[in-house]
C-alpha cells in the first residue's frame, strides 16, 4: 500500500516516568493484542491532572530563568519572570495550584488499531478528571446551560474535551492539558486568501493579530500560528497542539511523511517582532513571548485559513502513554527551585501604597505616580468580578446606590481556587480586565470603580472614562497565583452575593501585592504608550479583544 503523508500529532519525546501496569497481551485470531482496562485511563488522567495542576516543563522554567539572565530584558520582564518562577515553587508544594483558573481539560489521545478496551476510554477518561478536581483544590469552572439564558455550574469541571484518533499501533497516547478561560480566549482563526501569502504581508497581517492578543492572557506565551489546513477546526486544532510544542517534530520540507512543515526562519522573524512589540512579559520589555512555533499546512486552493494560539503563563501539558511495559508519563520539573536566581531580591523598590485611607487621598497619592511604575499595595481590597458587576448595574437600573463598600476600596477583579485546610485562601489570581470594560464608564460618576486592579490591557473607553472622573486602572501581574495566596493575601471574607459562590463579592487585606499604574487620572495608556513608542502610528490599537 503508498503511504500517504499523514501527520501524527503525538510527539512524545520527552522523558517520562512510570506510574503503573502496563497493557496486558491477549491473542486474537492469532494476533497479539494489548488490552487495556478502564481504570488504567482514569488513573492515567488523573495523575495528569495533578501534575500539571502544580508542575511545569523544564524547558518553560527554563526559559523564564533565561528572561532573569538577559540583561537586554526590562526591570518589568525580570520581576515577572522572577514572579513566575517563584509561583513555580510554592505550586510544586501540591497544595496551591500554579493558577486560580484550573481550566478545562482538553485529552488529545491516539489509540492504536491493536488495543483492546470495553469502548467507554471517553467515560473513564473523563472519570479520571472529576476525581482530581473532587481531590485536589482545584475550581469548578465548566457552566452547563438549564435554557439557552440561564446556566449553572457543573460542580465536577466536566465535561472535558477528548478527542480520540485511532492510528496503527499497540499503544494508547495521549497529550492532556488545562487550558484557562484567558489563554483559551486567545485562539484566532482568520479565513484569509492567497493575497495575504507573502513573507512580508503576512508579517504585517500577523503583526496586527498578535497584537491585539494583548497582555490578558499572562505573558509570556508560547506562541503557535498555522497557515493553511483543510478545515478552520483542522486549523485551529494544529495551532493548539503546536502552542503545546506538541508538533515540534514535524518536518522542515515535505516529504513521505508529511505535506505539513515547519518554518524554522519565520518562527524566528515572528519572535523577532513580538520582541518589538513592546508590551514584555506584561508591563513593558521583550519577553512578550518565549517563542514561536510556525506550521503551515495544505489547504483548498479558495481558502486560507490562519489560526493563532497561545499556551501562557500556566503552560499546563503533559503527555502520557500506556504500552505492554507501563503506563508513563512525561516528567515534569519537580524541582522548580533550582531556576530561581541565588539573589532573588535584584527588582529593586516599589513604591508602597496604604490601601486603607480614603478614597480621595488614595487618588492623590496615585496621581503622584509615574505611567508604568511598580508598586506595592498594602491594606483592603474588594473582590468583584462579573456576577456582581452584573448585579451592581441591574441595582443601579433599579433607582439604588451602589454600596458603601463598592465606593470606598479599590475594586480588584479576581477569583480564588478552592481553600486548602489551613489557608486563608486558595491560589488567587487577576482575572482578565477587559470583561469589565464595558462597566467602568457606568460606575465611575456614580464613585464606584474608581480604582481597578486586574491583568491585561483595557479598552480606550476605560481610559478615558479615568481621564473625565479621575480614575485609574492598576496592572497585577497574571499568573503567580499560588505565591499571591501565600505570600500576599493576609485575610479573605465573603462580604456581600453570598450564592455566587467563587464569585461572591469579598474583601481582602493584601500585604506587599505589586502592581503597576497602567491607566492613570488623565487617561493615559501604559499599553498604548509602549505600543506607540515600539511602532509609531502604524498598526491601529485594538481593545482588548477576545477575553
Ligand atoms: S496564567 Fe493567566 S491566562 Fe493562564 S490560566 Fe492562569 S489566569 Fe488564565
Amino acid at each position: 500500500m503508498t503511504q500517504i503523508p499523514l501527520v501524527s500529532h503525538q510527539r512524545f519525546a520527552g522523558t517520562v516516568d512510570r506510574i503503573g501496569q502496563g497493557s496486558t497481551s491477549v491473542k486474537v485470531a492469532d494476533q497479539a493484542w494489548n488490552r487495556i482496562a478502564g481504570k488504567q485511563l482514569e488513573d492515567l488522567a488523573f495523575r495528569a491532572v495533578r501534575e500539571i495542576s502544580h508542575y511545569l516543563r523544564p524547558d518553560h522554567l527554563a526559559s523564564l530563568r533565561g528572561i532573569l539572565d538577559d540583561a537586554e530584558a526590562s526591570a518589568n520582564d525580570h520581576f515577572v519572570a522572577l514572579d513566575l518562577l517563584s509561583n513555580a515553587v510554592v505550586s510544586s508544594r501540591e497544595v496551591l495550584p500554579m493558577c486560580q483558573d484550573t481550566g478545562t481539560i482538553i485529552v488529545h489521545a491516539r489509540r492504536g488499531h491493536r488495543v483492546i478496551t470495553d469502548g467507554k476510554d471517553r467515560q473513564w477518561i473523563a472519570r479520571g478528571v472529576q476525581r482530581a478536581f473532587a481531590d485536589l483544590d482545584l475550581r469548578y469552572s465548566q457552566l452547563h446551560p438549564l435554557t439557552t439564558w440561564t446556566e449553572e455550574n457543573t460542580g465536577t469541571n466536566l465535561p472535558a474535551q477528548i478527542h480520540i484518533e485511532l492510528e496503527e499501533g499497540s499503544d494508547y497516547e495521549l497529550l492532556i492539558m488545562a487550558k484557562g478561560g484567558g489563554s483559551a480566549n486567545k485562539s484566532f482563526l482568520f479565513q484569509q486568501n492567497r493575497s495575504v501569502l507573502d513573507p512580508e504581508r503576512m508579517l504585517d497581517f500577523l503583526r496586527e493579530k498578535i497584537a491585539e492578543i494583548g497582555t490578558s492572557a499572562c505573558p509570556p506565551y508560547h506562541l503557535a500560528v498555522v497557515i493553511g489546513g483543510t478545515s478552520a477546526e483542522e486549523c485551529l486544532t494544529t495551532a493548539k497542539l503546536a502552542s503545546a510544542h506538541h508538533l515540534d517534530h514535524l518536518p522542515t520540507k515535505p516529504g513521505p511523511q508529511s505535506w505539513s512543515l515547519r518554518d524554522p526562519d519565520f518562527e524566528q522573524e515572528l519572535l523577532r517582532m513580538t520582541r518589538e512589540l513592546g508590551f514584555g512579559a506584561q508591563f513593558g520589555g521583550r519577553y512578550f513571548c518565549h517563542d514561536v512555533r510556525v506550521i503551515r499546512m495544505p489547504r483548498h486552493n479558495g481558502s486560507l485559513p490562519i489560526a493563532v494560539a497561545v499556551s501562557c503563563s500556566a503552560d499546563r501539558q503533559i503527555e502520557c502513554r500506556i504500552d505492554a511495559d507501563g503506563a508513563w508519563i512525561e516528567r515534569l520539573e519537580h524541582q522548580p527551585e533550582k531556576y530561581l536566581p541565588s539573589d532573588r531580591h535584584r527588582n529593586g523598590q516599589a513604591r508602597n501604597i496604604n490601601l486603607d485611607q480614603p478614597m480621595d487621598s488614595l487618588l492623590a497619592e496615585l496621581a503622584e505616580c509615574e505611567l508604568g511604575e511598580r508598586l506595592s499595595l498594602n491594606g483592603t481590597l474588594v473582590v468583584a468580578r462579573d456576577l456582581v458587576h452584573a448585579e451592581l448595574r441591574s441595582l443601579i437600573e433599579r433607582g439604588e446606590e451602589l454600596p458603601d463598600w463598592f465606593k470606598n476600596h479599590p475594586v480588584y477583579y479576581a477569583g480564588p481556587s478552592r481553600t486548602p485546610e489551613g489557608y486563608a485562601t486558595g491560589s488567587f489570581g487577576p482575572t482578565t480586565a477587559g470583561r469589565m470594560d464595558s462597566y467602568v464608564p457606568i460606575f465611575q460618576p456614580l464613585g464606584g470603580s474608581m480604582i481597578t486592579l486586574a491583568k491585561g490591557n483595557r479598552s480606550a473607553d476605560v481610559a478615558a472614562s479615568c481621564g473625565e472622573h479621575g480614575g485609574f486602572y492598576l496592572g497585577t501581574v497574571g499568573g503567580p497565583a499560588a505565591r499571591l495566596a501565600q505570600d500576599c493575601i493576609v485575610d479573605s471574607r465573603v462580604i456581600d452575593f453570598e450564592d455566587f459562590g467563587m464569585e461572591a463579592a469579598r474583601a481582602i487585606t493584601v500585604k506587599d501585592l505589586p502592581a503597576f499604574v497602567v491607566i492613570n487620572d488623565h487617561g493615559d495608556d501604559f499599553y498604548q504608550r509602549a505600543r506607540k513608542a515600539s511602532l509609531g502610528a502604524r498598526i491601529p490599537v485594538g481593545t482588548s479583544g477576545g477575553r
